[in-house]
């Protein structure tokens, strides 16, 4: 049995696109057939069916109609499927055979710029990473075709930063070329949400310079290994839109060394974009700043925010704006009313390009555009050099919104292929074909009264359906009224004939006629509008992106009023002085006013490391992180949470804060936390500020203080390290480091006992907490009063056996360094109270007890005593 010819075709097409659903197209239906259709009808809850396909069983098939393509397109690619259409490439009515077919798109999550699969306030980023082993040079790329942005970088090949560029970037998409090291590999085949294409050497380096050269027109990046990966990018945008795009054209260079670096951790535990809980942008320090009104602008401001800045000329620019306008309340509301009318022109001219820009669309442009004289204006009386800049930049595309306004229709059609899309007065043949419509139209309904006045039949009707085009109607009850011979039985009805006349088939001809051209008509006129603003887009995008600035400042001066910023003043000499800082949203979220201010010193030489001591939830991590944070607003040029505030420019932000843990990638709690610190020890400099959050408390008390206590040292001690570092701990022993060490400053939360209960005061004093109240805490978060009790009783028993300790020596007395030697004494004790668990030291003492006492000495011969003895020797040793 051989295939049938259109299964052939299928086939065909399927042989190049194996990695993707075929969507293919058939009449009013996009067909899936054999594996695809299975799993496109239990992804999509389809009926699957089967189709005779010359085969001697039926090929499995399922369809969708073609019109609702879209949405089963947005489940398919949020499931991570590809899909590729598969459209009819000639008029089935001149096809000679077979009509003929090919994919016209590739759709994928990175490339899918529809309706609602789109965030207006986040990028949806495609990534190409390449990596030179001989150069030891790496490249990452990334492009947004909905937008038409395009970065690129190098830099010498370093794992970390291809990493923390990813985790910044969070594309939804990566393609990595197939020899790329298995652990960049691995660590991205972990994020689920990201979309792994692998493509062949040849993909990235093969005419690398012409391809850029072409769609860039520029040789900036021959000889770098930028060219690679850019060429990647637009081999993919060719490979999966068919075709360039003329708003991918240029590519904005970028160094990881202009921006704070921040790994993945810091991102996360500073809830930057997201909260870590809910992963919801309520609550993160986006949430706080973001209040833009246009989405170019809460798309820049989402980068802003990512990126917070290195040069003190930039960060100061960004601030002197921020202040003129947060001082001119009038002119700011102005701006931002002006703002609320742009639309989303960036994405619009995203959709210019890839040529499915509706006419509606072009309205929203113009109307969009319209709005910039009157923004050049406001920006004209603002004297910040960044507005200078802006308003220098932004063109007033006057010839744009005239076009569109003097040929789109007011309200037009959403699709192209029904016409009204043109006024009336812009084309002279599109009125001549609308005026014989229209005629025609008022011909037909002049008909029914005509009609009505020869017959005497007062129920006739003139209608139109689309199979038989215009009729007469006429009820039964009235046949006998038609006149003999006056018109042609067309259909017949159950209540009613519909006839037609010679005449009204003329006319009807003339209308669907006109109709027919007039469609074409319109959207060859619409298509040519479209390519004319297709050769602007680099004026439009270039507009946006200054649009986006002027909104982010403002949203930035809206902020600083609100909440009563100020503005810090950076300097150069690695210091951090705050005073009266607040953390930017847990003010915000607890009741208003109630928030404690807080200062902070911070330097790189006597206030290099504090030491911040005090209960559970007093206040430590709430205070670290609002140092952190008011350090990355400074540096993204807003106004900080401050009475006062003077900043330096930290190059890196680390933290090593809270329980995270890694149990699918293999890892425990402690070795998530180890290997977050050895990550900080290895990459912070003197200019990066590092919180520290409780280390060591992963493991048992001993280990974990001894792991603290050199991991300070190491900070201070290391000169090209000594990094501003806040430590939260409840190690009180650590406190000692204040009198042996310089740069260590001991703090603690203040809290206050009134009767038997804690009262937290939540300022940071100078000076170590002497209590840990962990107790208290216990009880105020509920915990039953039986153990409650309990947990007393256990504590005064622990605490007594330490004393007894103390008489000889403090078993958690650390000097120098090192745990003095009575631990053994200690976990004897400790043994014998309940609730103490067993160290691995105690667990090897036991059995060396236990191997004295099965000492069978009457039966021992000397020989065997002697090396009994031996081994109890040698044993003993382990354990001082
Ligand atoms: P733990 O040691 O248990 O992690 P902690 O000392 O780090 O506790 P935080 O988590 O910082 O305590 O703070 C606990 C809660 O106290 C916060 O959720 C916040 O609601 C409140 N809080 C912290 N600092 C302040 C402040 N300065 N003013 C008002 N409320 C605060």
């Amino acid at each position: 049995m051989a295939l049938t010819p259109m299964m052939q075709q299928y086939f065909e097409i399927k042989e190049n696109y194996k990695d993707c659903i075929l969507f293919f197209r058939l009449g009013d239906f996009y067909e899936m057939f054999f594996e695809d259709a299975e799993v496109a009808s239990r992804e999509l809850e389809l009926v699957l069916t089967g189709r005779d396909c010359g085969l001697e069983d039926r090929a499995p098939m399922c369809g969708i109609p073609y019109h609702a393509a879209n949405s089963y397109l947005v489940r398919l690619i949020s499931k991570g499927y590809k899909v590729a259409i598969c459209e009819q490439v000639e008029d089935p009515a001149l096809a000679k055979g077979i009509v003929k077919r090919d994919v016209i798109k590739v759709v994928t999550p990175g490339t899918f710029n529809e309706g609602n699969f789109l965030h207006e306030d986040k990028n949806n980023f495609i990534m190409s990473i390449y990596t030179d082993k001989d150069k030891d040079l790496a490249s990452i790329s990334y492009v947004d075709i909905s937008t038409g942005e395009l970065y690129t970088t190098e830099f010498i090949m370093d794992y970390q930063k291809i990493i923390d560029e990813i985790y910044k970037v969070m594309p939804t998409e990566i393609i990595l070329n197939e020899n790329i090291s298995s652990k960049i590999y691995e660590e991205i085949a972990n994020l689920s949400t990201i979309y792994i294409t692998k493509k062949h050497h040849d993909f990235f380096t093969e005419k690398a310079s012409e391809i850029v050269l072409k769609q860039l027109s520029t040789k900036e990046f021959e000889n770098t290994t930028m060219l690679y990966s850019i060429t990647a990018i637009l081999n993919y945008i060719l490979d999966t839109q068919k075709t360039s795009l003329s708003n991918v054209n240029n590519a904005q260079v970028y160094s990881t060394e202009q921006y704070m670096a921040m790994d993945i951790n810091s991102r996360r535990n500073l809830e930057i974009t997201e909260t870590i809980r809910e992963k919801s942008k309520k609550g993160s320090l986006l949430w706080v700043l973001d209040k833009t009104v246009t989405s170019m602008g809460s798309r820049t401001m989402r980068k802003w925010v990512e990126q917070p800045l290195l040069s003190k000329q930039h960060i100061d620019l960004r601030l002197n704006a921020v202040e003129e306008l947060k001082d001119n309340l009038k002119l700011s509301e102005e701006l931002q009313s002006t703002l609320k009318k742009v639309y989303d022109i960036e994405r619009i001219s995203g959709k210019i390009a890839a040529k499915n820009v509706n006419a509606r669309e072009l309205l929203s442009l113009k109307n969009s555009i319209v709005n910039i004289p009157y923004i050049k204006e406001v920006l004209s009386n603002l004297s910040s050099p960044l507005f200078k800049n802006i308003n220098n930049g932004l063109e007033d595309l006057n010839h744009i919104s005239t076009l569109i306004g003097n040929a789109i229709q007011e309200e037009p059609s959403v699709t192209l292929k029904e016409g009204n899309l043109i006024k009336t007065g812009y084309d002279a043949e599109i009125d001549e074909l609308r005026a014989a419509k229209i005629n025609g139209k008022e011909w037909i309904a002049n008909l029914e009264i005509k009609e009505r006045e020869i017959t005497g039949i007062r129920s006739l009707k003139v209608g139109f359906n689309k199979v038989f085009g215009y009729y007469i109607e006429i009820s039964r009850a009235n046949y006998a009224l038609i006149p003999e011979g006056r018109y042609t039985r067309k259909q017949t009805l159950a209540n009613a004939e519909r006839f037609i006349t010679e005449e009204l088939k003329e006319m009807e001809n003339k209308i669907l006629g006109a109709e027919e051209k007039l469609v074409q008509l319109e959207y060859e006129a619409f298509v040519k509008i479209r390519d004319s603003i297709e050769k602007e887009i680099f004026k439009i995008k270039k507009s946006s992106k200054l649009i986006a600035e002027i909104d982010c400042i403002l949203s930035l001066a809206l902020v600083a009023r609100e909440n009563k910023y100020t503005k810090p003043s950076i300097n150069e000499e690695n210091i951090i002085e705050i005073n009266e800082g607040r953390h930017p949203v847990v003010e915000k979220v607890i009741p208003k006013g109630t928030f404690i201010s807080n200062n902070c010193l911070l330097n790189s030489k006597d206030y290099q490391l504090l030491l911040v001591t005090g209960p559970n939830m007093a206040g430590k991590s709430t205070y670290m992180r609002q140092v952190a944070l008011i350090s990355i607003m400074a540096q993204i040029g807003s106004f900080v949470p401050a009475k006062k505030a003077n900043l330096c420019i930290n190059d890196k932000i680390f933290t090593r804060i809270g329980a995270s843990d890694d149990l699918a990638g293999g890892k425990s709690t402690f070795m998530v936390e180890m290997s977050e610190v050895s990550n900080i020890l290895r990459y912070a400099t003197q200019n990066s500020l590092v919180l520290l959050d409780e280390v060591g408390r992963g493991t048992s008390t001993y280990d974990g203080l001894s792991i603290a206590w050199s991991v300070i040292e190491y900070i201070c001690s290391k000169s090209d390290l000594k990094c501003k570092t806040l430590f939260a701990t409840h190690y009180h022993e650590l406190t000692k480091l204040e009198d042996k060490m310089e740069g260590i400053k001991n703090f603690s939360v203040a809290v206050k006992e009134v009767n038997n209960n804690i009262v937290f005061l939540r300022k940071i004093i100078r000076g170590g907490a002497d209590q840990s109240y962990g107790i208290e805490v216990a009880k105020l978060a509920g915990l039953p009063e039986e153990v409650i009790i309990r947990a007393k009783e256990i504590l005064a028993n622990l605490e007594a056996s330490s004393k007894e300790d103390i008489n000889g020596n403090s078993t958690r007395e650390i000097n120098n360094g090192k745990v003095e030697n009575n631990r053994a004494k200690a976990s004897k004790k400790a043994v014998h109270n309940e609730g103490v668990q067993l160290g691995l030291m105690d667990m090897e003492k036991d059995s060396f007890i236990k191997d004295i006492s099965n000492i069978d000495i009457i039966n021992l011969t000397p020989m065997e005593a002697i090396n009994i003895l031996y081994k109890l020797n040698k044993d003993s040793k382990s354990l001082l």
